[in-house]
């Protein structure tokens, strides 16, 4: 018979031969999972015995993890906002520096105005659903081209009661009308095609589409900000968020598409994040 404290043990160990930075935290995960049990039962309860079918539960799960697929999909949720979302493979796993992205919006944009938002590339639904959850009177539009997506965002604003979310299938903007939209966010892919990143931990298991753009990393965020002047009334503001090293031609792509007031902003580890101007 195994009882928590070992099996917790036997992952942990397991765990701590791979690249992972915490392998007791993923081994909690884990064992919670398994044995739909939580957290509070492992700390007061090490004694306890599981049962054969929460121990090989336990085991299959250590099997993927220990292939590399990220904790995210295993587990088939992933915190952000401070709300919980359902992902699988289908949908990049939402990033806390993502998390800078709803940060400006909300500071940005009047709380009171029903205004007019789409999310493009809404994925998970992540960054759609945290400001549809924050601003009951703003009405957000998720637009996301993989129907995969598009279903696991839809379970995230229907268990979230958003019914201020409306989700469409749409290539970037392509389906929007014009003048219609008093904001744009969007966290495109950007990851430069063969960025050795793309072969490295959690990346490896995600969808290429929401991560590689183009040589540089930049055909999407080209795409947008093109697109996005069209359809926004004027004050009309756009947000995106690209890669560290990539600040100064975003904030090109935005002064060449006519935006004005453009500026920069920095995630927590002090990188360039997300850029944003006015229309
Ligand atoms: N920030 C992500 C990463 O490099 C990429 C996300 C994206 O392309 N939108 O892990």
């Amino acid at each position: 018979m195994t009882t928590i404290r070992q099996a917790l043990h036997e992952t942990r160990c397991a765990l701590a031969s791979t690249s992972t930075n915490s392998p007791r935290l993923e081994a909690e995960l884990l064992l919670c999972e398994a044995a739909g049990i939580d957290r509070t039962t492992i700390i007061a309860w090490p004694e306890r015995t599981l049962e054969p079918a929460q121990t090989a539960r336990l085991r299959a799960l250590l099997e993927r993890r220990l292939t590399g697929e990220p904790m995210a999909y295993i587990l088939g949720r992933r915190e952000f906002w401070g709300l919980a979302f359902g992902v699988g493979p289908g949908v990049l796993i939402p990033r806390p520096d993502t998390e800078l992205l709803v940060e400006l919006t909300l500071a940005v944009l009047s709380a009171d105005l029903p205004l007019v938002c789409a999310d493009l590339g809404t994925g998970s639904g992540a960054v759609a659903c945290a400001l549809a959850h924050e601003r009951r009177r703003w009405r957000l539009i998720g637009i996301e081209r993989s129907p995969d997506a598009l279903a696991i965002a839809a379970a995230n604003a229907e268990r979230l009661q958003l019914d201020n979310l409306h989700l469409l299938r749409g290539d970037w903007l392509a389906a929007i009308a014009r003048n219609s939209l008093d904001a744009i966010v969007a966290n495109p892919p950007y990851v430069c095609d063969g960025d050795p990143h793309l072969r490295q931990g959690d990346l490896r298991f995600e969808p290429s589409a929401a991560l590689a753009a183009g040589h540089d990393g930049l055909d999407a965020i080209r795409i947008i900000v093109g697109q996005a002047p069209l359809c926004l009334r004027r004050p009309g503001w756009l947000a995106v968020e690209h890669g560290w090293d990539q600040g100064e031609p975003v904030r090109g792509l935005l002064e060449q598409a006519g935006f004005e007031q453009i500026r920069t902003h920095r995630d927590l580890t002090g990188h360039e994040r997300v850029t944003c101007g006015f229309t």
